[in-house]
């Protein structure tokens, strides 16, 4: 895609040096796909490029883990195994390669494209918005005056390719809580095409109090978290989910109509439900064996977590 109104590249992480014009640039993947006149009124003139910010991609202590918004798919992809070989024993990070294969992603796409990136497109497939909403995640937000504010991801997506950025905010870094990383968690996904966007992807979690927490993302247009002090039944589950979710928040384009979307939302809320009503390690079960009954789908792909 041409980006012939680009009059200069600058190397910067610093907010001070956005003026009107400028583009964040990390992995370049949504950017040079758009172009330069896609992204606003007037056509972009400036790239800020992150490139060489030298953050490091991943800090991990034993407050959670700190993912820079420069991390690529292919670094936090690598991150359950690393961890794995120094004896984490985190729950939560089950739901990365899942949120990680969610991506419909070319070798392009998973080498350069960004958690950040992810996040501040604002898609409502963003998969990284599904895994850092879920997993509780916070993100901090630097500003052009030397600020720097702290929102919760579930609160940084405002709606279908909008979010909590004002101009010349940088996004800096996302932090996951090791409270919810040590939860337990079940992914739930559903594409109208195998190997297609995400139409529907949930989140569930069960945390060592029994608290549980449901994170309905690619169903809506922005993350809607439902929050319990214990497992709902299926009853109060449905009714929380229709209340919380009304018709018009549900997202509508080639990925999904709105009604398939509520229905297929309903359905893996009440899988997660009663995958997670099993004692842990448990065999999960198989989709479809809970409500409704469905006859197989040649054409819908699941693909299925804890
Ligand atoms: C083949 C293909 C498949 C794709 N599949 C999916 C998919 O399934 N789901 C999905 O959500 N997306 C998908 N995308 C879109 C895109 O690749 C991803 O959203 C990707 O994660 C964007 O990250 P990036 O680092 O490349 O962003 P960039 O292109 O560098 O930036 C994207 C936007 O975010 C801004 N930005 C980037 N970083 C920051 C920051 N730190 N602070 C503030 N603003 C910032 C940029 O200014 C720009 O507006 C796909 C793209 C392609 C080409």
């Amino acid at each position: 895609m041409d980006m012939n109104t680009i009059e200069a590249v600058v190397r910067t992480t610093d907010p001070a040096d956005w003026r009107d014009g400028d583009a964040w640039l990390a992995g370049g993947t949504v950017l040079f796909s758009y172009g330069s006149t896609a992204f606003g009124p007037e056509p972009l003139r400036r790239l800020l490029d992150l490139g060489s910010a030298g953050w490091q991609p991943v800090t991990v202590t034993a407050d959670g883990i700190e993912l820079a918004a420069t991390c690529t798919v292919a670094e936090l992809y690598a991150l359950p195994e690393k961890l794995a070989e120094d004896g984490t024993d985190w729950r939560g990070l089950d739901l990365i390669r899942p949120c990680c294969d969610s991506f419909v992603a070319s070798f392009k796409v998973w080498n350069m494209s960004t958690v950040g990136g992810n996040l501040c497109t604002s898609l409502p497939a963003g998969p990284m918005i599904s895994l850092c909403a879920g997993l509780d995640g916070t993100a901090t937000i630097l500003g052009p005056g030397g600020s720097r504010r702290e929102v919760p991801v579930a609160d940084f997506i405002t709606g279908d390719g909008q979010n909590a950025l004002a101009p010349g905010e940088l996004l800096r870094s996302i932090s996951l809580p090791a409270s919810a990383l040590s939860s337990r968690a079940a992914f739930r996904r559903l594409s109208l095409s195998n190997l297609g966007r995400s139409g529907v992807l949930l989140i569930g979690r069960l945390d060592g109090g029994g608290r549980f927490t449901l994170t309905v993302t690619a169903a809506t247009k922005r993350p809607v978290q439902l929050r319990f002090a214990s497992l709902p039944d299926a009853p109060e589950l449905a009714g929380e989910l229709e209340t919380a979710i009304p018709a018009g928040l549900y997202h509508d384009d080639i990925h999904g109509l709105p009604d398939w979307r509520r229905d297929m939302t309903h359905r893996l809320a009440e899988e997660i439900r009663a995958a997670l009503s099993l004692p842990a390690g448990a065999p999960a079960p198989a989709s479809g064996d809970f409500w409704p009954p469905q006859p197989p789908q040649k054409t819908q792909h699941t693909q299925r977590g804890a």
